[in-house]
């Protein structure tokens, strides 16, 4: 019999979606949050010299000390936290990697995380793997999707173990305020709770947003975690490398158990992370520059359909999009765009009940796509509802 911990995990809607456009042609596919730009070349070679090199090995479970002080110098210019890399950083495969391990690091059976209500579904995945439970708290389009301080404080149990906030969010593209991270902050301090904040789309950040780390706060390296990647910023998604910085006290456990989950990062791309950090910025600011002009596009040519609606978020290179106007499901809308015009977009509801009567687009996709994927949208909407 299989354990019941995977029977517990729901199947993921995007992965869904995937098989439902299997054999189909001419695909649109507005699902899945890669970046569509290539990894920057010299982060590229800088990975091809030290495979050339012979840098094959197993690296220190935390990674290569390079990194390591490369991430703390980053956290300390970027986001004013210092970390000592020795003891405070750990180099993991992906973000995902670092919050599946925290999980299981912070979690007894039944502790409870609370998150937003749309949520990105692996947070569900690895809070449930770990044996805990997730308590989604909802965000709603009139607050711009941002989680809001009293509602969390409201689900705060004697079990609850964490509160884990991302800024900017995935799937809505909402971005917290220094206020309200103080105030996550004081609940976390107040309750005795850990704050875990995932940070993976820092740098995708526009117009007069900007991006606030919580432990860069007074006094929060004994609750507040923060976790980031290169992923997005740097258009690594494939390189599978991440990080998480947090006290010895939450990353002498957590190295255990990534002895036993993986033993460390892969040493190659871990040497080209270095290089991601500590090269030219000028590629990042560059993407950054193209996702605002594609958001734009997206909102602007989205809220001339009939029955559509979207606000233009301040960051990720997502649109939650209101479709309540078509008057049917999330999923059914989803299921028809994709079957009637190849349009391939997730129903709201695959992050969270909250999210119901939504669409999640993400728009790290070509300009041409878009355009067609934009004027596909409008013609089945006028034809067919
Ligand atoms: N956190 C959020 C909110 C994400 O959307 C994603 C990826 O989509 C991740 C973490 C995982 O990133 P990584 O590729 O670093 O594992």
């Amino acid at each position: 019999m299989i354990a019941e911990r995977a029977i517990l995990i729901p199947n993921s809607a995007i992965r869904q979606f995937f098989n439902l456009a299997q054999g189909m042609e001419n695909v649109n596919d507005l699902t899945i949050g890669a970046p569509d730009f290539e990894t920057p070349e010299y982060i590229v070679k800088s990975a091809v010299k030290a495979s050339l090199e012979g840098h094959h090995y197993y690296s220190a479970n935390a990674g290569i000390m390079p990194l390591r002080k490369a991430i703390a110098a980053k956290l300390e210019r970027d986001n004013g936290i210092s970390y000592d890399p020795e003891t405070e950083i750990d180099v993991t495969i992906g973000a995902t990697e670092a919050l599946g391990l925290l999980m299981m690091t912070l979690l007894n059976p039944g502790d409870e995380v609370i998150l937003a209500d749309p949520t990105w579904p692996n947070y569900i995945t690895q809070i449930l793997m770990a044996g805990g439970v997730p308590v989604r708290v909802p965000t709603f389009e009139k607050d711009g999707f941002s989680l809001q301080v009293d509602a969390v404080e409201e689900a705060i149990t004697e079990r609850t173990k964490a509160i884990l906030i991302n800024s900017p969010n995935n799937p809505t593209g909402a971005i917290l305020d220094r206020e309200s991270v103080k105030g996550f902050v004081e609940l976390a301090r107040k309750h005795g709770l850990y704050l875990i904040s995932d940070e993976v789309y820092e740098k995708i950040i526009y117009d007069q947003n900007q991006h606030f780390s919580p432990a860069s706060l007074p006094d929060t390296k004994d609750f507040v975690i923060t976790v980031n990647s290169f992923s997005k910023s740097y258009a690594m998604c494939g390189w599978r490398v991440g990080y998480v910085a947090a006290s010895e006290k939450v990353i002498t456990p957590l190295l255990k158990l990534q002895e036993g989950m993986a033993s460390c990062a892969n040493t190659m791309a871990q040497m080209a992370a270095v290089t991601a950090l500590e090269g030219p910025q000028d590629a990042v600011n560059e993407m950054v520059k193209r996702y605002r002009a594609r958001r734009d596009l997206m909102v602007e040519g989205l809220n001339k359909i009939p029955g559509i609606s979207v606000e233009k978020p301040g960051g990720a290179f997502y649109l939650f999009v209101n479709v309540k106007g078509l008057g049917k499901s999330s999923q059914e809308i989803a299921t028809e765009l994709l079957q009637k015009t190849g349009v391939m977009t997730v129903p709201g509801s695959g992050f969270g009940s909250a999210g119901e009567g939504f669409l999640r687009i993400c728009y790290a996709k070509n300009d041409e796509l878009l355009q067609k994927a934009l004027e596909r949208i409008h013609d089945v909407v006028i034809k067919d509802y």
